[in-house]
Order: C-alpha cells, then sequence, then structure tokens
C-alpha cells in the first residue's frame, strides 16, 4: 500500500522519467505543428498534462494513489491522493502530499520566479516539479513541446535555500512579535512574510503599511 506521505512520495518520484516518455510520446503524436510559438501558454498545457501522464504511470505500476488536480486558483496545482480515498481538499483529508509545478521553456527568457510559498505553509513532503522543454522538429516541417529535463523533490529544502538568498539580498522577515502593523502577537497573520532591502512587502499577505 501506498499509505504514507514518504512512500507515495518516492513512488511518484520514481515514475518521473515514465511520465516524461509519456507526455514526449503524446506531444510528438498530438502536439505537432508547424512553427511553434513562444509565449503561447504551453507550459500551462503541458504542466496538466504531466498530471495525466504520471496518473497513467502510477496506474500501470500497480498503485493506490491518484494526482489531483486543484480546482481553484491557489498555491498548488496538483495534490497526490490515495486512489479510493475522498478528498476534502479544505482540510487535506485524503490527502498524501501536494505538487507545485513550473515549466520553463529553454528558449524564454522567463525567470518563473513566482515561487512565493513560506517554509510553514507546506508538509514535509509537499514537493516542487520543474519542467524544462524545448520546441523540437518531430519531421521536416513539424515542431512538438519536447521535455528535456525535470526535477521532482520536496521543496522545503529549496525554500530554505531561497530564503537564506533573502537574506544575503539584504531582506528580512516578519517577527509576530515586532509587526511593522503593530499586531498583537497572538493575532498577527504576517509572520515570516518576506521584506525587501527597503522593507517593503514582497507578497500580498505581508504588512499593509510595508
Ligand atoms: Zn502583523
Amino acid at each position: 500500500m501506498d499509505t504514507s506521505p514518504k512512500i507515495a512520495f518516492h513512488s511518484v518520484k520514481a515514475l518521473l522519467p515514465t511520465a516524461c516518455r509519456k507526455m514526449n510520446a503524446f506531444s510528438s503524436e498530438v502536439l505537432r505543428t508547424r512553427g511553434g510559438r513562444i509565449g503561447s501558454g504551453m507550459g500551462a498545457l503541458l504542466e496538466a498534462l504531466w498530471g495525466y501522464m504520471m496518473n497513467q504511470a502510477l496506474s500501470e505500476n500497480g498503485h493506490d494513489l491518484e494526482i489531483a488536480w486543484f480546482a481553484n486558483n491557489q498555491y498548488n496545482d496538483f495534490a497526490c491522493l490515495e486512489k479510493t480515498a475522498s478528498w476534502d481538499e479544505k482540510n487535506r483529508v485524503g490527502e498524501l502530499f501536494r505538487i507545485e509545478a513550473k515549466s520553463m521553456n529553454v528558449g524564454a527568457d522567463e525567470s518563473k520566479a513566482h515561487f512565493d510559498v513560506l517554509h510553514n505553509e507546506l508538509h514535509e513532503y509537499d514537493s516542487l516539479l520543474i519542467l524544462v522543454w524545448e520546441w523540437k522538429n518531430i519531421d521536416a516541417n513539424c515542431f512538438s513541446p519536447q521535455i528535456i529535463d525535470a526535477f521532482f523533490d520536496i521543496a522545503k529544502p529549496i525554500i530554505l535555500l531561497r530564503d537564506e538568498l533573502h537574506i544575503a539580498r539584504g531582506g528580512s522577515f516578519v517577527d509576530a512579535d515586532t509587526c511593522p502593523d503593530g499586531c498583537s502577537p497572538n493575532d498577527c497573520l504576517h509572520h515570516g512574510e518576506p521584506l525587501n532591502a527597503a522593507g517593503k512587502r514582497e507578497r500580498i499577505g505581508g504588512p499593509e503599511i510595508t
């Protein structure tokens, strides 16, 4: 059974190459086009396609796991569920871990920096997926989006590295005891919010005065 977040995480991670192969085979067959536009929204399509292909791979390999796509526009893209469990995304019932997906086209100058989730907002096995892709010639005329590299791992260590870089650049994090909005520490909702070197908030959830 795949009932612990740890085992489920490793099952999904082990099938990453399989899912990417499936994506590339599907893309060569269906997502064929003359040309091949940069900044076309193809990245979002590939992120979604990963969920479908990972589900096929999980099913073919006998796992009782399922990748679910969040209906609303929240931070995470996917949740890994126990296949037969009922799912309540508000309190994570039925979920083993969550996945944030990012895609990057090697030919585009895109920083894709929107990785602004706070350390305390994630659970231990919540993961980050990065798909690196490019338009490849698949015959004399046609191009297809192909995954050329992929990364899948636990997000928390990457967040710690990001936050060290934030501090090295002169940034800071709000402490509830000294919140710029003057909240009482028990009621402060800004604890951990990043402020840049000029003391300005970096997320909409930061202290209003900043
Ligand atoms: Zn506050």
